[in-house]
């Protein structure tokens, strides 16, 4: 049967496992604190108990791994940790959540009700190496990896941002500036390693990945005809960097029917320069303003509700989200609402018990939101048709 619902393709739940010196608050199943913002990004948000509110269908959980993974077994060590934390974790409130390791559970999670939570990694440094390492992680239930993360690493360079955020791959910056012969996209190592992960069946995340390493697997992508995701990114002609994808880029990968998430960590958003149409002067930067922007780009370019779009909130990936527009804590005075103000305009992406009411908000502002709505049914028909390759 056919889910109708919302997809996050990118959300941390475990991330206090490797980076507990950076997320205070606990672990999913501590109680949520009362005082949360939207500022939280050291925070931990993943409470089951906001979960059980946000309306979202499936979590596809990111496994990280931290700076001390600098070698195989400590890398794997890592996410098996990660991903025997979240199994146990669902287990032990399997009246309200479970872990899907395959289209057909998560169909069955969702029709009884349950959030189904998905395996993922995201930066994938000596995991995906061959076909026995690709394989194994699709038999513990791994749906989707991203191969590169906020750096280069040996299977192709990471997109370089601009601004403050450059710090995040400073080398790609300094490859880009003193020898840019030098920034080849995917590594010879990093193309086996995708082939390999349609071959085992794994959805390839193109999350972080170079303007090349992205045009190259989406090239693999396309010999192979399968669809690939991009977890939580942003659109290019909104906000002119590496990261964010050309309009080219994003009909290339919805021509094979995958899926594109616009990050929830909304610093990443905000355009850089002037645009082609300047921004209306209520704009306000940081809130949901600079996401609709990306949003209502895609729906230009693909049709309002024309394809369907997820959720990539990162939510524990230690980034804020949403600033209220209203309220103390917002630009506009609460009185300046014309409806009845709902939390979200008042609190703004404090986590995501408030995603029903973002939902609210953008249905206010006359988004397309059938087009979250599919997001769901189109990331397990992806998995499916993934796994269809790997079988055939
Ligand atoms: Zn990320």
């Amino acid at each position: 049967m056919s889910v109708k619902g919302v997809v996050d393709l990118h959300a941390h739940i475990a991330s206090h496992i490797p980076f507990g010196f950076m997320l205070f608050g606990g672990d999913p199943e501590c109680p949520a604190c009362t005082k949360l913002t939207y500022r939280h990004g050291q925070q931990q948000v993943m409470n089951l108990e906001l979960l059980k509110k946000s309306g979202v269908k499936i979590y596809v959980q990111a496994t990280l791994v931290n700076s001390l993974g600098f070698t195989k077994s400590i890398a794997k060590k890592q996410v098996l940790q990660q991903l025997e934390y979240v199994e146990n974790l669902a287990k032990r409130h399997a009246a309200d959540f479970g872990v899907a390791h395959n289209p057909a559970e998560a169909r069955d999670l969702i029709a009884q009700g349950k959030i189904a939570f998905i395996h993922a990694f995201e930066g994938a440094e000596f995991l995906i190496d061959t076909l026995e390492d690709a394989r194994s992680w699709r038999d513990r239930g791994v749906a989707m990896i991203a191969p590169i993360h906020l750096g280069d690493n040996q299977y192709g360079d990471s997109a370089v941002m601009r601004g403050k955020l450059v710090v995040v791959n400073l080398i790609g910056q300094l490859k880009r500036t003193f020898w840019p012969s030098s920034r080849k996209g995917l590594s010879a190592l990093g193309k086996v390693a995708i082939q390999n992960m349609f071959k085992a069946g794994i959805i390839v995340d193109t999350a972080h990945m170079s303007d090349l390493s992205f045009n190259q697997t989406l090239q693999e992508a396309k010999t192979a005809q399968l669809p690939i995701i991009m977890s939580h990114g942003y659109v290019r002609e909104i906000r002119d960097e590496e990261r964010g994808l050309t309009n080219e880029q994003i009909k290339g990968l919805y021509g094979l029917g995958g899926m594109i998430a616009v990050t929830g960590a909304v610093e990443m958003l905000h355009p850089h320069g002037p645009l082609k149409s300047p921004l209306p002067a209520d704009h306000c930067r940081g809130t949901i303003d600079d996401y609709l922007l990306h949003i209502r780009h895609l729906e230009k370019l693909m049709g309002k509700n024309g394809v369907p779009i997820a959720l990539g909130t990162d939510f524990n990936g230690f980034v804020p989200h949403s600033r209220p527009k209203y309220g103390p804590k917002g630009y506009l005075p609460e009185s300046a609402l014309k409806e009845a103000p709902l939390a979200f305009d008042v609190q703004g992406l404090a986590g995501p018990h408030l995603l029903p009411s973002m939902f609210e908000y953008l249905k206010r502002q006359s988004i397309g939101v059938d087009a979250f709505e599919q997001s769901a049914e189109r990331f397990l028909q992806i998995w499916e048709k993934v796994l269809a390759y790997e079988r055939s």
